[in-house]
């Protein structure tokens, strides 16, 4: 299983940056995890939109999927030129209702709705679904391929569960919107460098990957504060990839 990471930013880009967005492959199948700001500019770097099996998103806010409503134009000429016969297939969570409906376009994506705790076959990937704490429904995605498993956890803040869900994974890519002593401050909704290496540790993961990185934050800083607590965190890089 490889992982190729296309946008790391949240919740905007910084310059010559992109929003999350990360391409795992295994066998014939390819994967898009969230589709944000700059994602389909770097995604056509590395692969044909004809070899594209499926788009899964964490959750609905917008620095996840902006890049879905020009991706449609993609596919659209796509299919019009014969590079692709099937619409591309969406998983995701079903609300915001009306984010969720504004995905539709044409016959081009085949919307389908996805719940924490669902497992589903995608190609060559077992793809299971976590809830997870953010303001809108939310969920954590696990991929098994290869004999090898992986984790992103999406958006979140720290909760007991997230620990069994990771336990054991190969790769674990953790958002890290934080320095800590903004959670102490009381902020929420995301978590912080230090909160995403506990994780790593307490759930016995081989390798952590650092994401949604604020743009105007330090990213050595919260690579450090990471490293205190698991001494192999990394920050994920764009244009990075790496064997699960
Ligand atoms: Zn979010």
């Amino acid at each position: 299983m490889e992982l190729t990471v296309l946008g790391n930013n949240g919740p905007y880009p910084g310059a010559g940056r992109a929003c999350s967005g990360y391409l795992l492959t295994q066998g014939n199948t390819s994967l898009l995890l969230d589709c944000g700001s700059g994602v389909v500019a770097r995604f056509r770097q590395y692969l044909n939109l004809n070899r594209l099996t499926a788009v899964v998103l964490s959750h609905l806010h917008y620095d996840h999927i902006s890049d879905l409503y020009v991706l449609r134009y993609a596919l659209e000429a796509a299919r019009r030129g014969g590079l692709r016969q099937e619409p591309l297939p969406i998983y995701c969570p079903a609300e915001p209702e009306d984010v969720f409906s504004s995905l539709q376009y044409k016959d081009n994506f085949l919307l389908k709705p996805v719940q924490g705790g669902d497992t589903l076959e995608i190609g060559d990937f077992t793809v299971s679904f976590l809830w997870t704490v953010h303001p809108v429904p939310s969920v954590a995605v696990g991929l098994k391929g290869g004999g090898r498993r992986f984790i992103y956890t999406g958006d979140t803040e720290y909760f007991a569960g997230l620990v069994p869900f990771v336990a054991g994974a190969n790769l674990l890519l953790s958002e890290a919107n934080y320095r800590h002593r903004e959670v102490e401050a009381g902020k929420g909704n995301h978590l912080s460098a230090h909160q995403a290496a506990c994780l790593a540790r307490e759930a016995g993961v081989e390798k952590l990957l650092l994401t949604h990185l604020y743009p105007e934050g330090d990213e050595g800083e919260l690579l450090a504060e990471a490293r205190e607590v698991f001494p192999q965190a990394d920050l994920a890089r764009e244009g990075g990839i790496y064997r699960v």
